[in-house]
Protein backbone atom coordinates (compact mmCIF):
# COMPACT_ATOMS: atom_id res chain seq x y z
CA UNK A 1 0.00 0.00 0.00
CA UNK A 2 1.14 3.66 -0.98
CA UNK A 3 2.29 5.73 2.44
CA UNK A 4 0.17 8.30 3.06
CA UNK A 5 0.86 11.50 5.14
CA UNK A 6 -3.03 11.99 6.18
CA UNK A 7 -4.54 8.40 6.36
CA UNK A 8 -1.97 7.44 9.04
CA UNK A 9 -2.69 10.61 11.16
CA UNK A 10 -5.83 9.86 13.55
CA UNK A 11 -4.80 12.34 15.19
CA UNK A 12 -4.92 15.52 12.67
CA UNK A 13 -8.20 13.64 11.44
CA UNK A 14 -9.56 13.70 15.29
CA UNK A 15 -8.60 17.62 15.30
CA UNK A 16 -10.49 18.36 11.74
CA UNK A 17 -13.57 16.44 12.31
CA UNK A 18 -14.03 18.29 15.77
CA UNK A 19 -13.28 21.62 14.31
CA UNK A 20 -15.04 21.89 11.08
CA UNK A 21 -18.96 21.43 10.26
CA UNK A 22 -19.75 18.42 8.21
CA UNK A 23 -19.92 19.51 4.64
CA UNK A 24 -16.13 21.32 5.43
CA UNK A 25 -14.60 18.00 7.39
CA UNK A 26 -16.28 15.88 4.37
CA UNK A 27 -14.42 18.21 1.80
CA UNK A 28 -11.20 18.59 3.70
CA UNK A 29 -10.98 14.72 4.64
CA UNK A 30 -11.23 13.78 1.30
CA UNK A 31 -8.88 16.22 -0.50
CA UNK A 32 -6.02 15.44 2.45
CA UNK A 33 -6.81 12.07 1.39
CA UNK A 34 -5.55 12.86 -1.96
CA UNK A 35 -2.62 15.21 -0.96
CA UNK A 36 -1.16 13.30 2.21
CA UNK A 37 -0.86 10.25 -0.48
CA UNK A 38 0.61 12.81 -3.48
CA UNK A 39 3.11 14.57 -0.82
CA UNK A 40 3.85 11.23 0.89
CA UNK A 41 5.43 9.70 -2.48
CA UNK A 42 5.38 11.83 -5.92
CA UNK A 43 6.21 15.23 -3.43
CA UNK A 44 8.57 13.60 -1.44
CA UNK A 45 10.56 11.90 -4.47
CA UNK A 46 11.01 15.47 -5.83
CA UNK A 47 11.96 17.39 -2.89
CA UNK A 48 15.36 14.68 -2.57
CA UNK A 49 16.11 15.67 -5.60
CA UNK A 50 15.66 19.71 -5.48
CA UNK A 51 17.85 19.26 -1.87
CA UNK A 52 20.25 16.82 -3.21
CA UNK A 53 21.05 17.70 -7.12
CA UNK A 54 17.81 20.13 -8.35
CA UNK A 55 18.15 23.01 -6.09
CA UNK A 56 17.13 26.57 -7.57
CA UNK A 57 19.69 28.24 -9.62
CA UNK A 58 20.47 32.18 -10.30
CA UNK A 59 20.75 33.25 -13.95
CA UNK A 60 21.92 35.88 -13.42
CA UNK A 61 22.83 37.48 -17.00
CA UNK A 62 21.18 36.28 -20.60
CA UNK A 63 23.64 35.35 -23.61
CA UNK A 64 23.23 38.62 -24.45
CA UNK A 65 24.71 39.92 -20.86
CA UNK A 66 21.67 41.48 -19.92
CA UNK A 67 20.52 41.22 -15.80
CA UNK A 68 17.86 39.07 -15.71
CA UNK A 69 17.84 37.97 -12.20
CA UNK A 70 15.90 35.05 -12.69
CA UNK A 71 15.68 32.15 -10.91
CA UNK A 72 15.72 28.47 -12.60
CA UNK A 73 13.66 25.52 -10.22
CA UNK A 74 13.76 22.08 -11.34
CA UNK A 75 10.34 20.79 -13.28
CA UNK A 76 9.65 18.78 -10.68
CA UNK A 77 9.41 21.63 -8.28
CA UNK A 78 7.63 23.62 -11.02
CA UNK A 79 4.95 20.52 -10.35
CA UNK A 80 5.08 20.89 -6.70
CA UNK A 81 4.61 24.04 -6.66
CA UNK A 82 1.28 24.14 -9.03
CA UNK A 83 -0.16 21.02 -7.39
CA UNK A 84 0.16 22.64 -3.64
CA UNK A 85 -1.04 25.96 -4.22
CA UNK A 86 -4.22 24.29 -6.30
CA UNK A 87 -5.33 23.24 -3.62
CA UNK A 88 -6.04 26.06 -2.19
CA UNK A 89 -3.65 26.31 0.69
CA UNK A 90 -3.10 30.16 0.19
CA UNK A 91 -5.79 30.64 -1.75
CA UNK A 92 -8.89 29.50 0.13
CA UNK A 93 -8.23 31.39 3.42
CA UNK A 94 -9.59 34.87 1.58
CA UNK A 95 -11.65 33.22 -0.99
CA UNK A 96 -15.09 30.84 -1.16
CA UNK A 97 -14.39 27.26 -1.98
CA UNK A 98 -16.52 26.58 -4.94
CA UNK A 99 -17.81 23.28 -3.76
CA UNK A 100 -18.53 24.93 -0.31
CA UNK A 101 -19.52 28.43 -1.31
CA UNK A 102 -17.57 29.54 1.44
CA UNK A 103 -13.85 30.65 2.68
CA UNK A 104 -12.35 27.91 4.58
CA UNK A 105 -9.95 28.82 7.15
CA UNK A 106 -6.14 28.69 8.79
CA UNK A 107 -7.02 25.21 10.34
CA UNK A 108 -7.36 23.40 7.62
CA UNK A 109 -4.62 25.29 5.83
CA UNK A 110 -2.43 24.43 8.57
CA UNK A 111 -3.80 21.14 8.49
CA UNK A 112 -2.24 21.03 4.41
CA UNK A 113 0.74 22.87 5.62
CA UNK A 114 1.73 20.00 7.92
CA UNK A 115 1.14 17.17 5.81
CA UNK A 116 3.63 18.93 2.91
CA UNK A 117 6.38 19.83 5.57
CA UNK A 118 6.60 16.00 6.54
CA UNK A 119 8.27 16.09 2.59
CA UNK A 120 8.61 19.42 2.00
CA UNK A 121 9.77 21.47 4.68
CA UNK A 122 11.61 23.73 2.34
CA UNK A 123 9.03 24.57 0.18
CA UNK A 124 6.81 25.27 2.71
CA UNK A 125 8.76 28.65 3.19
CA UNK A 126 7.47 30.38 0.27
CA UNK A 127 3.77 28.77 0.64
CA UNK A 128 3.88 30.71 4.32
CA UNK A 129 5.41 33.93 2.56
CA UNK A 130 2.56 33.81 0.06
CA UNK A 131 0.27 33.07 3.18
CA UNK A 132 1.88 36.21 5.09
CA UNK A 133 1.33 38.20 1.90
CA UNK A 134 -2.00 37.49 1.52
CA UNK A 135 -2.80 38.18 4.90
CA UNK A 136 -0.87 41.82 4.12
CA UNK A 137 -2.72 42.90 1.24
CA UNK A 138 -6.19 41.40 2.47
CA UNK A 139 -5.89 43.47 5.29
CA UNK A 140 -4.33 46.43 4.76
CA UNK A 141 -4.04 47.43 1.12
CA UNK A 142 -6.59 49.53 -0.69
CA UNK A 143 -9.00 48.37 -3.29
CA UNK A 144 -6.86 49.28 -5.99
CA UNK A 145 -3.91 47.25 -4.65
CA UNK A 146 -6.05 44.49 -3.28
CA UNK A 147 -7.81 44.06 -6.74
CA UNK A 148 -4.24 44.32 -8.63
CA UNK A 149 -2.54 41.37 -6.59
CA UNK A 150 -4.46 39.46 -4.41
CA UNK A 151 -6.46 37.22 -6.71
CA UNK A 152 -2.93 36.14 -8.00
CA UNK A 153 -1.30 35.42 -4.96
CA UNK A 154 -4.79 33.50 -3.64
CA UNK A 155 -4.22 32.00 -7.23
CA UNK A 156 -6.15 28.24 -7.17
CA UNK A 157 -5.18 27.27 -11.14
CA UNK A 158 -8.32 30.27 -12.32
CA UNK A 159 -5.71 33.17 -12.96
CA UNK A 160 -1.63 33.49 -13.05
CA UNK A 161 -0.20 32.60 -9.82
CA UNK A 162 2.03 35.14 -8.16
CA UNK A 163 4.13 33.84 -5.05
CA UNK A 164 4.53 36.18 -1.99
CA UNK A 165 7.46 37.39 -0.40
CA UNK A 166 8.60 39.29 2.79
CA UNK A 167 11.59 41.28 3.18
CA UNK A 168 12.86 42.94 6.19
CA UNK A 169 16.05 41.56 7.02
CA UNK A 170 18.99 43.89 5.87
CA UNK A 171 23.00 43.30 6.35
CA UNK A 172 23.28 45.11 9.25
CA UNK A 173 20.77 42.99 11.66
CA UNK A 174 17.10 41.00 11.22
CA UNK A 175 16.46 40.88 14.96
CA UNK A 176 16.70 44.94 15.19
CA UNK A 177 14.15 45.61 12.17
CA UNK A 178 14.15 49.01 13.55
CA UNK A 179 17.80 49.78 11.85
CA UNK A 180 16.68 49.38 8.41
CA UNK A 181 17.93 51.71 5.84
CA UNK A 182 16.17 50.57 2.50
CA UNK A 183 14.57 54.07 0.99
CA UNK A 184 11.25 55.35 -0.27
CA UNK A 185 11.57 58.19 -2.65
CA UNK A 186 8.72 59.87 -3.47
CA UNK A 187 7.66 59.10 -7.57
CA UNK A 188 4.25 61.09 -8.39
CA UNK A 189 1.64 58.95 -6.30
CA UNK A 190 4.26 55.91 -5.90
CA UNK A 191 7.44 55.41 -4.55
CA UNK A 192 10.29 54.11 -5.57
CA UNK A 193 13.09 51.87 -3.43
CA UNK A 194 16.83 52.31 -3.68
CA UNK A 195 19.00 49.23 -1.09
CA UNK A 196 19.55 46.09 -0.53
CA UNK A 197 17.90 43.33 1.72
CA UNK A 198 20.16 41.15 2.51
CA UNK A 199 18.13 37.44 3.29
CA UNK A 200 15.31 37.78 0.79
CA UNK A 201 13.81 33.93 0.24
CA UNK A 202 12.04 33.78 -2.33
CA UNK A 203 13.50 35.85 -4.33
CA UNK A 204 13.00 35.49 -8.37
CA UNK A 205 10.36 33.25 -7.46
CA UNK A 206 7.52 35.82 -5.91
CA UNK A 207 5.63 37.76 -8.06
CA UNK A 208 4.71 40.35 -5.44
CA UNK A 209 6.98 40.55 -2.12
CA UNK A 210 5.67 42.94 0.55
CA UNK A 211 9.20 44.77 1.60
CA UNK A 212 9.92 47.49 4.58
CA UNK A 213 11.37 50.85 3.98
CA UNK A 214 11.91 54.19 5.21
CA UNK A 215 10.44 56.63 3.34
CA UNK A 216 12.76 60.00 2.63
CA UNK A 217 12.67 62.31 5.64
CA UNK A 218 10.68 59.82 7.90
CA UNK A 219 11.91 59.38 11.31
CA UNK A 220 14.51 56.90 12.77
CA UNK A 221 13.89 53.69 15.09
CA UNK A 222 10.85 51.06 13.82
CA UNK A 223 8.22 53.67 13.99
CA UNK A 224 9.58 55.46 10.42
CA UNK A 225 8.95 52.21 8.30
CA UNK A 226 6.67 52.12 5.82
CA UNK A 227 4.72 48.83 4.33
CA UNK A 228 4.96 48.78 0.39
CA UNK A 229 3.91 45.82 -2.14
CA UNK A 230 6.60 45.66 -4.78
CA UNK A 231 6.05 43.30 -7.66
CA UNK A 232 8.76 41.67 -9.10
CA UNK A 233 8.30 42.83 -13.22
CA UNK A 234 6.22 45.49 -14.87
CA UNK A 235 3.57 45.15 -16.81
CA UNK A 236 5.84 44.32 -19.54
CA UNK A 237 7.33 41.89 -17.80
CA UNK A 238 10.77 43.64 -17.61
CA UNK A 239 12.65 43.42 -14.01
CA UNK A 240 10.78 46.24 -11.77
CA UNK A 241 14.46 47.70 -10.60
CA UNK A 242 15.41 44.59 -9.22
CA UNK A 243 18.09 42.22 -8.94
CA UNK A 244 19.40 39.64 -7.09
CA UNK A 245 23.03 39.71 -6.43
CA UNK A 246 23.47 35.86 -5.53
CA UNK A 247 21.73 33.28 -3.91
CA UNK A 248 22.68 32.03 -0.40
CA UNK A 249 24.33 28.49 -0.56
CA UNK A 250 22.64 27.49 3.22
CA UNK A 251 22.53 24.38 5.32
CA UNK A 252 18.97 22.73 4.50
CA UNK A 253 15.86 24.21 3.34
CA UNK A 254 17.63 24.25 -0.16
CA UNK A 255 14.32 24.60 -2.32
CA UNK A 256 13.41 27.95 -1.45
CA UNK A 257 15.90 30.44 -3.01
CA UNK A 258 16.97 32.82 -0.44
CA UNK A 259 18.95 35.86 -2.13
CA UNK A 260 20.57 38.93 -1.33
CA UNK A 261 18.40 41.73 -3.53
CA UNK A 262 18.96 45.02 -4.52
CA UNK A 263 16.42 47.57 -4.83
CA UNK A 264 17.81 50.36 -8.08
CA UNK A 265 14.48 52.09 -8.24
CA UNK A 266 11.62 49.49 -8.10
CA UNK A 267 8.24 51.02 -8.09
CA UNK A 268 6.53 50.40 -4.81
CA UNK A 269 3.03 50.91 -3.12
CA UNK A 270 2.22 51.75 -0.26
CA UNK A 271 0.08 49.27 2.13
CA UNK A 272 -2.50 50.60 4.19
CA UNK A 273 -1.02 53.16 6.50
CA UNK A 274 2.65 54.92 6.07
CA UNK A 275 3.43 54.84 9.61
CA UNK A 276 2.17 51.48 10.53
CA UNK A 277 4.76 49.78 8.49
CA UNK A 278 5.89 47.46 11.42
CA UNK A 279 3.09 47.25 12.94
CA UNK A 280 1.24 45.32 9.74
CA UNK A 281 5.34 43.62 9.37
CA UNK A 282 4.62 42.30 13.17
CA UNK A 283 1.39 40.84 12.86
CA UNK A 284 2.38 39.07 9.36
CA UNK A 285 5.42 37.99 11.39
CA UNK A 286 2.99 36.45 14.34
CA UNK A 287 0.98 33.84 11.39
CA UNK A 288 4.81 33.46 9.91
CA UNK A 289 5.66 32.09 13.59
CA UNK A 290 2.65 29.59 13.30
CA UNK A 291 3.52 28.30 10.01
CA UNK A 292 7.13 28.18 11.74
CA UNK A 293 5.56 25.97 14.56
CA UNK A 294 3.49 23.61 11.46
CA UNK A 295 6.51 23.43 10.19
CA UNK A 296 8.51 22.05 12.83
CA UNK A 297 5.63 19.31 14.36
CA UNK A 298 5.63 18.43 10.39
CA UNK A 299 9.16 17.42 10.36
CA UNK A 300 8.78 16.30 14.05
CA UNK A 301 5.85 13.93 12.63
CA UNK A 302 8.27 12.56 9.76
CA UNK A 303 11.15 12.00 12.45
CA UNK A 304 9.07 10.09 14.50
CA UNK A 305 7.50 7.78 10.98
CA UNK A 306 11.12 7.08 9.48
CA UNK A 307 12.61 6.38 13.50
CA UNK A 308 9.39 3.67 14.29
CA UNK A 309 9.77 2.32 10.55
CA UNK A 310 13.11 1.89 11.12
CA UNK A 311 13.10 0.58 14.41
CA UNK A 312 10.61 -1.96 13.68
CA UNK A 313 12.30 -4.08 10.66
CA UNK A 314 16.39 -3.64 12.00
CA UNK A 315 17.86 -6.62 13.63
CA UNK A 316 20.45 -6.28 15.92
CA UNK A 317 21.93 -9.19 18.51
CA UNK A 318 19.28 -11.46 16.85
CA UNK A 319 16.22 -9.40 17.87
CA UNK A 320 14.64 -6.24 16.40
CA UNK A 321 15.31 -3.08 17.65
CA UNK A 322 11.67 -2.78 18.77
CA UNK A 323 12.30 -5.34 21.45
CA UNK A 324 14.68 -3.36 23.37
CA UNK A 325 13.55 -1.30 26.26
CA UNK A 326 15.87 2.08 25.39
CA UNK A 327 14.49 1.74 21.97
CA UNK A 328 10.47 1.24 23.26
CA UNK A 329 11.09 4.23 25.90
CA UNK A 330 12.99 6.55 23.14
CA UNK A 331 10.13 5.74 20.47
CA UNK A 332 7.16 6.41 23.45
CA UNK A 333 8.59 9.33 24.39
CA UNK A 334 9.01 10.73 21.02
CA UNK A 335 5.41 9.72 20.48
CA UNK A 336 3.74 11.50 23.28
CA UNK A 337 5.40 14.83 22.72
CA UNK A 338 4.83 14.59 19.19
CA UNK A 339 1.08 13.74 19.19
CA UNK A 340 0.64 16.23 22.53
CA UNK A 341 3.05 19.30 20.46
CA UNK A 342 0.31 18.90 17.38
CA UNK A 343 -2.40 19.12 19.23
CA UNK A 344 -1.37 22.08 21.37
CA UNK A 345 -0.35 24.11 18.06
CA UNK A 346 -4.43 23.12 16.86
CA UNK A 347 -5.49 24.69 20.41
CA UNK A 348 -3.40 27.90 19.34
CA UNK A 349 -4.65 27.76 15.75
CA UNK A 350 -8.50 27.49 16.53
CA UNK A 351 -7.83 30.71 18.58
CA UNK A 352 -5.79 32.62 16.17
CA UNK A 353 -8.95 31.61 13.47
CA UNK A 354 -10.90 33.60 16.13
CA UNK A 355 -8.63 36.34 16.36
CA UNK A 356 -8.02 36.69 12.66
CA UNK A 357 -12.51 37.03 11.89
CA UNK A 358 -12.42 39.53 15.29
CA UNK A 359 -14.46 37.42 17.16
CA UNK A 360 -11.84 37.01 19.99
CA UNK A 361 -11.43 38.75 22.94
CA UNK A 362 -9.00 41.12 24.32
CA UNK A 363 -7.32 39.01 26.78
CA UNK A 364 -7.35 36.12 24.07
CA UNK A 365 -5.99 38.58 21.83
CA UNK A 366 -2.98 39.13 23.95
CA UNK A 367 -2.89 35.45 24.76
CA UNK A 368 -2.31 34.54 20.94
CA UNK A 369 0.96 36.60 20.89
CA UNK A 370 1.33 34.99 24.16
CA UNK A 371 0.93 31.37 23.00
CA UNK A 372 2.82 32.19 19.50
CA UNK A 373 6.05 32.67 21.27
CA UNK A 374 6.28 30.41 23.39
CA UNK A 375 5.22 27.19 21.02
CA UNK A 376 7.27 29.03 18.06
CA UNK A 377 10.17 28.54 20.52
CA UNK A 378 9.63 24.89 21.78
CA UNK A 379 8.65 23.57 18.28
CA UNK A 380 11.36 24.59 16.52
CA UNK A 381 13.56 23.43 19.14
CA UNK A 382 11.42 20.26 18.81
CA UNK A 383 12.14 19.93 15.60
CA UNK A 384 15.96 19.67 15.87
CA UNK A 385 15.49 16.92 18.98
CA UNK A 386 13.23 14.59 16.90
CA UNK A 387 15.77 15.22 13.59
CA UNK A 388 18.79 13.97 15.95
CA UNK A 389 16.69 11.47 17.42
CA UNK A 390 15.55 10.05 14.37
CA UNK A 391 19.44 9.82 13.03
CA UNK A 392 20.64 7.90 16.48
CA UNK A 393 17.72 5.66 15.93
CA UNK A 394 19.09 4.90 12.14
CA UNK A 395 22.71 4.62 13.42
CA UNK A 396 24.98 5.11 10.46
CA UNK A 397 22.66 5.08 8.14
CA UNK A 398 20.82 7.79 9.47
CA UNK A 399 23.80 10.12 8.72
CA UNK A 400 23.56 9.23 5.18
CA UNK A 401 21.97 11.12 2.62
CA UNK A 402 20.07 8.19 0.88
CA UNK A 403 18.09 8.62 4.04
CA UNK A 404 15.37 11.70 4.88
CA UNK A 405 17.10 11.66 7.96
CA UNK A 406 19.78 14.49 7.02
CA UNK A 407 17.69 16.65 5.20
CA UNK A 408 15.04 16.70 8.37
CA UNK A 409 18.27 17.88 10.65
CA UNK A 410 19.27 20.38 8.08
CA UNK A 411 16.08 21.94 7.46
CA UNK A 412 15.46 21.49 11.17
CA UNK A 413 17.88 23.78 12.19
CA UNK A 414 16.53 27.08 10.37
CA UNK A 415 13.79 26.89 12.20
CA UNK A 416 14.86 28.31 15.83
CA UNK A 417 16.28 31.38 13.57
CA UNK A 418 14.49 32.95 11.05
CA UNK A 419 10.62 34.42 11.91
CA UNK A 420 12.59 35.40 15.55
CA UNK A 421 15.45 33.43 17.42
CA UNK A 422 14.41 31.87 20.78
CA UNK A 423 16.21 35.79 22.23
CA UNK A 424 13.76 37.07 20.09
CA UNK A 425 11.03 35.46 21.30
CA UNK A 426 12.14 35.43 24.82
CA UNK A 427 11.60 39.65 24.53
CA UNK A 428 8.28 39.11 23.56
CA UNK A 429 7.21 37.26 26.41
CA UNK A 430 8.83 40.44 28.47
CA UNK A 431 6.90 43.00 27.01
CA UNK A 432 3.85 40.70 26.78
CA UNK A 433 4.23 40.42 30.60
CA UNK A 434 5.52 44.20 31.42
CA UNK A 435 2.33 45.56 28.98
CA UNK A 436 -0.39 43.39 29.23
CA UNK A 437 0.16 41.32 32.57
CA UNK A 438 0.15 38.04 30.00
CA UNK A 439 1.27 35.84 32.81
CA UNK A 440 -1.85 36.28 34.85
CA UNK A 441 -3.86 35.60 31.88
CA UNK A 442 -1.91 32.81 31.34
CA UNK A 443 -2.41 30.96 34.76
CA UNK A 444 -6.29 31.85 34.36
CA UNK A 445 -6.25 30.58 31.19
CA UNK A 446 -4.47 27.49 32.43
CA UNK A 447 -6.56 27.33 35.71
CA UNK A 448 -10.01 27.96 34.04
CA UNK A 449 -9.33 24.65 31.32
CA UNK A 450 -8.48 22.40 34.36
CA UNK A 451 -11.22 23.25 36.61
CA UNK A 452 -12.97 21.66 33.80
CA UNK A 453 -11.45 18.76 33.63
CA UNK A 454 -11.67 18.41 37.69
CA UNK A 455 -13.86 15.59 37.89
CA UNK A 456 -12.76 13.92 35.25
CA UNK A 457 -9.12 13.43 35.76
CA UNK A 458 -7.91 13.35 39.32
CA UNK A 459 -4.58 11.88 39.59
CA UNK A 460 -3.60 14.16 36.45
CA UNK A 461 -5.31 17.32 37.90
CA UNK A 462 -3.20 17.28 41.25
CA UNK A 463 -0.20 17.51 38.86
CA UNK A 464 -0.70 20.09 37.03
CA UNK A 465 -2.12 22.23 39.67
CA UNK A 466 0.75 21.75 41.95
CA UNK A 467 3.10 22.83 39.11
CA UNK A 468 0.77 25.56 37.99
CA UNK A 469 1.21 26.68 41.85
CA UNK A 470 5.05 27.08 41.57
CA UNK A 471 5.08 28.49 38.10
CA UNK A 472 2.39 31.39 39.96
CA UNK A 473 5.23 31.90 42.77
CA UNK A 474 7.50 32.31 39.59
CA UNK A 475 5.62 34.85 38.08
CA UNK A 476 5.61 37.02 41.28
CA UNK A 477 9.46 37.09 41.87
CA UNK A 478 9.61 37.73 37.68
CA UNK A 479 7.04 40.30 37.64
CA UNK A 480 9.69 42.55 40.33
CA UNK A 481 12.85 42.06 38.47
CA UNK A 482 14.24 45.28 36.45
CA UNK A 483 13.52 44.77 33.00
CA UNK A 484 17.36 43.49 32.34
CA UNK A 485 16.52 40.62 34.90
CA UNK A 486 13.96 39.67 33.06
CA UNK A 487 15.44 39.28 29.50
CA UNK A 488 17.65 36.85 31.55
CA UNK A 489 15.04 34.41 32.94
CA UNK A 490 12.38 34.61 30.09
CA UNK A 491 13.44 31.54 27.32
CA UNK A 492 13.29 29.02 30.77
CA UNK A 493 9.85 30.74 31.96
CA UNK A 494 8.31 30.14 28.39
CA UNK A 495 9.97 27.08 28.23
CA UNK A 496 7.79 26.01 31.33
CA UNK A 497 4.83 28.01 30.11
CA UNK A 498 5.03 25.75 27.04
CA UNK A 499 4.99 22.32 29.19
CA UNK A 500 2.06 23.41 30.87
CA UNK A 501 -0.22 24.38 28.11
CA UNK A 502 1.10 20.89 26.65
CA UNK A 503 0.50 19.09 29.91
CA UNK A 504 -3.34 20.62 29.80
CA UNK A 505 -3.88 19.71 26.17
CA UNK A 506 -2.20 15.97 27.22
CA UNK A 507 -5.10 15.67 30.23
CA UNK A 508 -8.03 17.06 27.91
CA UNK A 509 -6.97 14.68 25.01
CA UNK A 510 -6.72 11.38 27.66
CA UNK A 511 -10.33 12.54 27.93
CA UNK A 512 -11.47 13.38 24.94
CA UNK A 513 -9.63 10.70 22.79
CA UNK A 514 -9.77 7.89 25.23
CA UNK A 515 -7.66 5.04 24.39
CA UNK A 516 -4.14 5.08 23.65
CA UNK A 517 -4.19 9.03 24.41
CA UNK A 518 -4.81 8.40 28.15
CA UNK A 519 -1.04 6.55 28.08
CA UNK A 520 0.17 8.72 25.88
CA UNK A 521 -1.10 11.64 28.32
CA UNK A 522 0.62 9.78 30.88
CA UNK A 523 3.87 9.27 29.13
CA UNK A 524 4.19 13.06 28.53
CA UNK A 525 3.36 14.03 31.99
CA UNK A 526 5.42 11.19 33.74
CA UNK A 527 8.56 12.16 31.26
CA UNK A 528 7.92 15.81 31.30
CA UNK A 529 7.54 16.34 35.27
CA UNK A 530 9.98 13.49 36.16
CA UNK A 531 7.32 11.67 38.09
CA UNK A 532 8.51 8.01 37.51
CA UNK A 533 10.98 7.17 40.04
CA UNK A 534 13.80 4.93 39.23
CA UNK A 535 12.93 0.69 39.00
CA UNK A 536 9.17 1.37 38.13
CA UNK A 537 7.60 0.27 35.44
CA UNK A 538 8.07 2.92 32.70
CA UNK A 539 4.90 3.65 30.86
CA UNK A 540 6.50 4.04 27.52
CA UNK A 541 6.94 0.49 27.48
CA UNK A 542 3.38 -0.18 28.11
CA UNK A 543 2.58 2.06 24.94
CA UNK A 544 4.80 -0.32 22.68
CA UNK A 545 2.95 -3.41 24.14
CA UNK A 546 -0.47 -1.79 22.81
CA UNK A 547 1.12 -1.17 19.00
C1 LIG B 1 17.52 30.59 5.25
C2 LIG B 1 17.08 31.92 5.72
C3 LIG B 1 16.10 32.61 5.03
C4 LIG B 1 15.68 33.86 5.46
N1 LIG B 1 14.70 34.51 4.76
C5 LIG B 1 14.33 35.76 5.13
C6 LIG B 1 13.35 36.49 4.40
O1 LIG B 1 12.79 36.01 3.44
N2 LIG B 1 13.05 37.74 4.79
C7 LIG B 1 13.63 38.32 5.88
O2 LIG B 1 13.31 39.45 6.17
N3 LIG B 1 14.56 37.66 6.60
C8 LIG B 1 14.92 36.40 6.26
N4 LIG B 1 15.86 35.71 6.98
C9 LIG B 1 16.55 36.40 8.05
C10 LIG B 1 16.13 35.97 9.43
O3 LIG B 1 14.84 36.40 9.72
C11 LIG B 1 17.19 36.52 10.38
O4 LIG B 1 18.37 35.76 10.15
C12 LIG B 1 16.80 36.46 11.83
O5 LIG B 1 15.73 37.31 12.08
C13 LIG B 1 17.97 36.85 12.74
O6 LIG B 1 18.53 38.04 12.31
P1 LIG B 1 20.11 38.13 12.03
O7 LIG B 1 20.50 36.98 11.18
O8 LIG B 1 20.46 39.47 11.53
O9 LIG B 1 20.77 37.88 13.43
P2 LIG B 1 21.00 39.01 14.54
O10 LIG B 1 19.80 39.86 14.65
O11 LIG B 1 22.31 39.65 14.30
O12 LIG B 1 21.10 38.08 15.83
C14 LIG B 1 22.26 37.31 16.12
C15 LIG B 1 22.06 36.70 17.51
O13 LIG B 1 21.92 37.75 18.46
C16 LIG B 1 20.74 37.55 19.23
N5 LIG B 1 20.16 38.86 19.57
C17 LIG B 1 19.89 39.90 18.76
N6 LIG B 1 19.32 40.90 19.45
C18 LIG B 1 19.25 40.49 20.74
C19 LIG B 1 18.77 41.07 21.96
N7 LIG B 1 18.22 42.29 21.99
N8 LIG B 1 18.85 40.34 23.09
C20 LIG B 1 19.40 39.11 23.09
N9 LIG B 1 19.86 38.52 21.98
C21 LIG B 1 19.79 39.19 20.82
C22 LIG B 1 19.80 36.74 18.34
O14 LIG B 1 18.88 36.01 19.13
C23 LIG B 1 20.80 35.83 17.61
O15 LIG B 1 21.05 34.70 18.39
C24 LIG B 1 16.27 34.44 6.60
C25 LIG B 1 17.25 33.75 7.29
C26 LIG B 1 17.66 32.51 6.87
C27 LIG B 1 18.73 31.78 7.64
Amino acid sequence: MKRNFYLSDQTLQHVLKKNLDDSFFDYANKKLESFGELVANEIDERAKHTDRTGEPQLLKYNKFGDEISTVWVNEGYRKTIEETYQTGIVGYVHKEIPSLQKKGNYLYSFAQGYVLSQAEAGFYCPVTLSMATAFLLDHYADDELKSRFLPHVCATGDVELFEGATFLTERQGGSDVGANVVRAVRDGENYRLFGEKYFASNAGMAGVAMVLARIEGAPSGSRGLTLFAVPWRDECGALNGISIRRLKDKLGVRAVPSGEVEFDGAIAYVVGDADKGLKYMMEALNLSRICNAVASVGIMRRALTEAQEYAANRDAFGRKLTDFPMVQDTLGKLHAKMEIELLTVFDLIKLYDRVVVGQATADEVILNRLFIAILKKETAEQAIHFAHEAIEMHGGNGYIEDFVTPRLLRDAQVLTVWEGTANILGLELVRLIRKFEAHRLFVNFIKKRLECLKDSSKKHFSILSAELEELTRTFEVFANLDEETQTLEAKTIAHKMALLYESLIAIESAIDLGGKHELLADIYLENTWSLRKIGEPAKSLQLFKSY
